[in-house]
């Protein structure tokens, strides 16, 4: 398939900062020399939910806010795979947002970068739940936060796409973390929308870049979660690589790997009809 998908011609508007995070993610996939049938990138709903068209690899759009578990379930069919998911802040914070705190817990070996432009783009410009514009009833979320107190988690970052050399180095940190099968790596990109929320500007004021701070120990949690919070509370956004550590991953709970892929697993039902049977027999005695 990957020798004959041709890449759809991109959709997003001018200036759209989806294009910094597809140059990116291209340009990382290279310096890792990946092939596209090495590859699999999967993407939920809404603008960037598009970008899965413009990579050669295998690909797969997924239902709106479902892309982690469906990302979750190829990592475990296919482990050979190197799997990345994307989307936007409307689809993984808001209805995908359960999915994304039970991730972090499970800590799969797949690579989300989540393109934060605090609106729902595709729909024309509504609020999303990272809008600072809808603090004065409604506090935004932040992911990175969140995931940061949820142990298990293992690999957060946040990136700019008005920080090109970083961000590609954030990528490949990303691709290197879920390649070596450590578990679960989390990337938020900022990325504006020019159309509905073009606020480039304005990040530039308020990131604060943790990967230039040589006192930041990225490896201690505790000490993270406090400057982290701290940084938010003086109206400061965090930068670079928040976390990163070592967890028991989902690869280790269910013993999958590439000798031993749950697609190759013999899940017929003739196999486990005893079982079933023990389990009726039980209810009806
Ligand atoms: Fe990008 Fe916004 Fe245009 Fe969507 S509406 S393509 S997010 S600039
Ligand atoms: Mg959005």
């Amino acid at each position: 398939m990957t020798d004959t998908y041709t890449p759809g011609e991109i959709i997003w508007c001018s200036g759209c900062g989806h294009f910094g995070v597809e140059s990116a993610l291209k340009q990382s996939l290279k310096n890792h020399s990946l092939e596209p049938h090495e590859t699999m990138v999967l993407a939920g709903i809404g603008c960037s939910g598009t970008i899965q068209n413009y990579i050669g690899s295998y690909g797969y759009h997924s239902l709106h806010g479902r892309v982690l578990p469906t990302a979750t379930g190829v990592a475990a069919a296919n482990p050979a795979l190197t799997v990345i998911a994307a989307g936007g802040d409307g689809d993984g914070y808001a209805i995908g947002c359960g999915h994304l705190m039970h991730t972090f817990r499970r800590n799969p070996s797949i690579f989300y970068i989540v393109m934060n432009n605090g609106t729902y783009g595709l729909t024309k410009g509504q609020p999303s739940p990272t809008a600072v514009s809808r603090a004065d009833h409604e506090h935004e979320l932040d992911a990175l936060l969140m995931g940061l107190t949820i142990s298990g988690s293992s690999w957060l970052a946040r990136g700019y796409v008005g920080h090109m050399e970083q961000l590609v180095e954030l990528m490949d940190a990303g691709l290197k973390h879920v390649r070596e099968k450590r578990g679960f790596a989390f990337l938020e990109v900022i990325s504006p929308c020019t159309t509905f929320n073009d606020n480039y500007p304005s990040w530039r004021e308020i990131l604060v870049n943790l990967d230039a701070d040589e006192s930041y120990d990225k490896g201690n949690r505790a000490t993270a979660i406090g400057h982290y919070a701290e940084l938010i509370a003086s109206g400061k956004t965090p930068s670079g690589l928040i976390y990163e550590g070592n967890a028991s991953t989902f690869e280790d709970a269910t013993g999958v790997t590439a000798d031993n892929p749950a697609a190759l697993q013999n899940l017929t039902v003739s196999k486990h009809i005893g079982k079933f049977q023990e389990y009726m027999d039980a209810y009806t005695m």
